[in-house]
Order: structure tokens, then sequence, then C-alpha cells
């Protein structure tokens, strides 16, 4: 039997709450075989048959046996074995790891999305040749991952980088306590950064509940209340990814997710974060994503390459 680590083809898998998304990247990170199909929602079971049939159609068209490895969202906790913290809630408190390595019949790697993101930015993506690298998601919700020279920090608690249930720092008076969020807490980054929280801040200010796309798309246009929510928005990002940069001290920050596609972030976000660094050199370089939405699934195929 082949052993993953010696093979040539690196399976990835990218685990969402919609949709599954699987590559088979060869040894030079060329895309031999890729595929997507739906996620089966609310069936545990059915996400396991879901995940074989993805490996078997990807090793199929790449003609090869390959190493499998797999982001999810959340994480399994080293402790218990047991998924946690996934907004996909039917793997939580499931021995996930166990069942998928005993349904494909061989050792798989996993890790959380946003560190699959990162990874993948980091190697050969939008932070390739850097040190240091935050990324982040700013999607239906705000993740992130930290790469340290090639390596995804991810310590005992399996939660390395996830920003996005740490509270909006330097808020306001008007800010304080934020949002309700679905952890539990108030004000939490996820409440006011992701697409949900930029939507429903406009809401709340401007009395309209309109798409993140669309707020972006009136902006352009000239409208004062879109503009403004935009602002509130990087403002409140500037201030969290500040905070991050004060401990993590990443040489490049990479976005990822749908609102990456704003393009103004990367522009106003360094001027923005300056006054809250605790540097004299305050400017922080942020790029948007080299591969886009495929970075979960090339970052999940080169976990068996750390
Ligand atoms: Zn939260």
């Amino acid at each position: 039997m082949d052993k993953p680590r010696e093979s040539p083809v690196r399976l990835g898998i990218d685990l969402g709450g919609t949709k599954i998304a699987g590559v088979a990247l060869g040894p030079d990170g060329a895309v031999k075989a890729d595929h997507r199909i739906a996620a089966p929602r609310y069936d545990y079971a059915a996400t396991l048959r879901a995940i074989g049939d993805m490996v078997a159609r990807l090793e199929q068209d790449a003609g090869a046996r390959g190493s499998v490895g797999i982001g999810m969202p959340g994480s399994v906790s080293p402790a218990s074995g047991l998924v946690q913290n996934a907004n996909s809630t039917w793997l939580n408190g499931k021995p996930f790891a166990r069942d998928v390595e005993t349904h494909l019949g061989r050792p798989v790697r996993l890790a959380n999305d946003a560190n699959c993101f990162a990874l993948s930015e980091a190697v050969d993506g939008a932070a390739a040749g850097a040190a240091s690298v935050f990324g982040v998601i700013l999607g239906t919700g705000c993740g992130g991952g930290l790469v340290f020279n090639g390596r995804l920090i991810d310590g005992p608690r399996s939660i390395g980088g996830e920003w996005g249930h740490n509270p909006l720092p330097w808020a306001t008076r008007d800010e304080h306590p934020g949002p309700h969020c679905w952890c539990g807490r108030h004000g939490c980054m996820e409440t006011w950064v992701s697409g949900p929280g930029l939507e429903a801040d406009h809401e709340r200010i401007a009395g309209m509940r309109l798409a993140s796309e669309e707020i972006a798309a009136r902006a352009g246009n000239g409208d004062a209340q879109a503009q403004a929510s935009l602002d509130r928005h990087a403002g409140r990002l500037a201030r969290g990814l500040a905070h991050v940069v004060n401990i993590f001290d990443p040489h490049v920050i990479v976005l990822g997710g749908g609102l990456s596609q704003l393009s103004h972030l990367y522009g106003v976000l360094p001027d923005l974060m300056a006054p809250y660094i605790f540097a004299e050199r305050a400017q922080v370089t942020i790029k948007p994503p080299r591969w886009s939405d495929a970075s979960g699934v090339r970052g999940a195929a080169r976990l068996w390459e750390l």
C-alpha cells in the first residue's frame, strides 16, 4: 500500500456548509483533478460517504492514489478527538477524524478551513516567501490562520489564529457591548466584520437590509449611507487586525472569503491600522488572495507537506 507521505499526489478536500470541493495536486502543485459537489446537510453519515465518493472520483481522474488532507469548519479538539466550533453543527461532538480514517482506510490530516487558506497563500500564494503570514477569512463568518516559516501555528487547543470571537478592540461607547454572537458573547469581531456583520450594521444605521455586494455597489455609485457603512466596517476591521499585529507581527496579511473582493480594503486598511500598531514603522502589507476560493482545497492538500 502506498504511504501517503511518499505519494506523488496530494488530495485536498474543503468541507463547507453547502459544498464539498476537492482537488488533486501533483508534486509541482499543478492541479491534476478537481471536483465539487453539494454538501449533505445535517447528515453526518452522508457527509462521510460524500467524502469517500470525492476521494474515489479525484483518484480516478488523477490516475493515482493520494494522501488526503481535509479543511473543515471548526477543528478537532486534540484533547477529546471530537469536533468543536463547527458552524456545520452536525459535525460537532463527533469523532470525525477517526471516522473519516476508518471510512477511507488510510490516515487523514485535518485542519480548520481558515488554517488551510493561510497555509495555501503562504506556500505558493499571495504571501509566498513571507516568513510570517496571517490569513484571514471574511465570509459568512470570520476566521484566521497563522503560518510561521511555512508551518501552521496550531497549539494544544487547535485554535491558533482564531480571532473571530475576540471582541472588537478599542470599541467606542456606541459599539459596546455590540451585537449578540452565535457563540453566546457580544461584540465578537465576527459580528462586525463578516459579510452578515457588515449587512446587519448597515441595516441598523440605514434601516435597509442589503447584501454586502449591493452595499459596495451603492457606495461606488455615490450612496453616502452605503459609503459610511463601508467606512465603519473598514475602521473596525483595521482595529481588529492591528490587535493581532501587536501580538504576532506578521510580514503579510492575506484576506480571503467573499469580502476579500472589497478592493478598497487593500488601500485603506494600512493607514487605518497604523495608529493602533505599537511600532514606529506601522504600515502592514495587506494582500488579496492568489488562489481565491481554491485556497481551501490547496491548503488542505498541503497538510501532508508539513
Ligand atoms: Zn462570537
